[in-house]
């Protein structure tokens, strides 16, 4: 059996599909099966706003023609929603007119998929969408002063080294790795911990404290930021 690592639960990447299509939901399901995401699926835009609260996915395919608010109207809102603003979107569209309109349209969407697309070609866009926005190149995340090497599990803040405890250094490389973007207590639970474990939410505040803590050393502390009422977000800028 392979060394389970602390990063796997971290490592793979949830994207969500919101598709009123029985036979896209189904297919894309098969065509993920062996790809390095995890897909949550919801029918409506309804569904996908509760989906995106509680899981917090790290891309949205969405479908332009849903029942109820269509996808533009979705990709609007989530652009205007601390939550969920900085999560990358993919619009899935039927060929003709709509192809043409969604050009002009400012939705905030990150790329647009025509259908019928084959699944493989989406999860190649997925992957290009994913390495635009996030700063995990090969092995060593870099941002605001802190440098860690997830191969060599070793940290350095302004180039010195620090060590973390094992929930802190899980914690931290999610934040690297999902910078800007607020979480709330629930929503860190879920993506660092794992899913189906009972913690207590403040569980959260004290690893948040611990690692404010081991970062004042450099004084890089002010990175991770409370955003009051919402939860945390690593922020750089
Ligand atoms: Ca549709």
């Amino acid at each position: 059996m392979m060394p389970k690592t602390i990063l796997e639960n971290t490592s793979k990447k949830n994207i969500l599909l919101v598709e009123d299509e029985h036979a896209i939901r189904e297919m894309m399901k098969f065509a993920f099966h062996n790809s390095p995401f995890t897909l949550l699926e919801a029918e409506d835009a309804e569904q996908a706003q509760l989906i995106i609260l509680e899981q917090a996915p790290d891309l949205i395919l969405l479908d332009w023609m849903l029942p109820g608010m269509t996808g533009i109207e979705l990709a609007q809102r989530l652009k205007k929603d601390e939550y969920s603003k900085e999560i990358p979107i993919i619009m899935l569209t039927a060929r003709g007119e709509e192809h043409d309109r969604i050009r002009g349209l400012d939705s905030g969407a990150d790329d647009y998929v025509t259908k019928p697309f084959s699944p493989k070609e989406l999860i190649a866009r997925i992957k290009a969408v994913l390495r635009r926005v996030s700063p995990d190149v090969g092995n060593v995340i870099e941002l605001g002063g802190i440098s860690m090497d997830t191969a060599k599990h070793r940290l350095f803040v302004h180039e010195q080294a620090l060590e973390l405890g094992p929930t802190e250094y899980k914690l931290l490389y999610f934040f690297l790795t999902h910078a800007e973007r607020v979480y709330n207590r629930s929503q860190l639970l879920d993506r660092v911990w794992g899913g189906g474990v009972y913690i207590e939410e403040r569980t959260v505040d004290v690893h948040i404290r611990r690692l404010r803590k081991a970062l004042s050393k450099y004084q890089v502390d002010h990175l991770i930021q409370t955003v009051r009422g919402a939860g945390y977000r690593f922020s750089v800028e």
